[in-house]
């Protein structure tokens, strides 16, 4: 069966996850509105300013459908995207999803001028081929509850994170060709 994806297109780096998605053969919709979300078989929330997103969350009223949509569908969130799936946050102006249960740190690998990127391993593949991943005032993890999986480290601390259908990422894998996290994400769908 085909699936449709939305992407959260309230602000932040949206676009590119379309062409990831492409790549796949999945077609996506950009979201704006609650009522979009009802084509959708799961929701990427992608990088950008999490202060602002949330902000954007809430006065579009979109808060608790897109709570409500995570207990049904899965949810990928990327930067950004990762800080609002958290259940606490470091920084009081987020109010985040609480869609699995870790805390974010904001900006814990350093700001703009610390982007980086890092050849890293994933644990969910035998593939031995690092991925190539890019690190833009990237958020850290910590508090993980339990049953949370970590599905990639970065100087011994987790920066991929998974739960149920949900995956949460401090990277970007949108800016590369390699589609390898949107394949394993996608492949937990039913
Ligand atoms: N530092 C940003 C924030 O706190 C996230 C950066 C990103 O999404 N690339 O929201």
């Amino acid at each position: 069966m085909s699936k449709i994806i939305g992407i959260l297109a309230l602000q932040g780096a949206y676009q590119k996850h379309v062409d990831s998605l492409s790549r796949l053969g999945i077609e996506s919709r950009l979201i704006r509105k609650t009522a979009e979300l009802d084509d959708c078989d799961g929701l990427i929330i992608p990088g950008g300013e999490s202060t602002t997103m949330s902000l954007l969350i809430n006065q579009s009223g979109m808060y608790e459908p897109l709570q409500q949509f995570s207990q049904s569908k899965p949810v990928m969130g990327v930067c950004a995207g990762m800080i609002m799936m958290a259940s606490s946050v470091d920084d009081e102006r987020v109010t985040p999803l609480r869609i699995l249960p870790f805390k974010a740190l904001r900006n814990h690998y350093g700001r703009q001028v610390n982007s980086f990127t890092a050849d890293i391993r994933l644990n969910f593949t035998d593939d031995e081929e690092p991925l190539h991943a890019h690190f833009i005032r990237a958020p850290g993890v910590t508090d993980l509850g339990a049953g949370i999986e970590e599905l990639a480290q970065y100087d011994h601390s987790p920066i991929m994170i998974g739960m149920n259908k949900h995956i949460a990422l401090s990277f970007h894998p949108e800016l590369t060709a390699d589609t390898r996290i949107h394949q394993y994400w996608l492949s937990k769908f039913s």
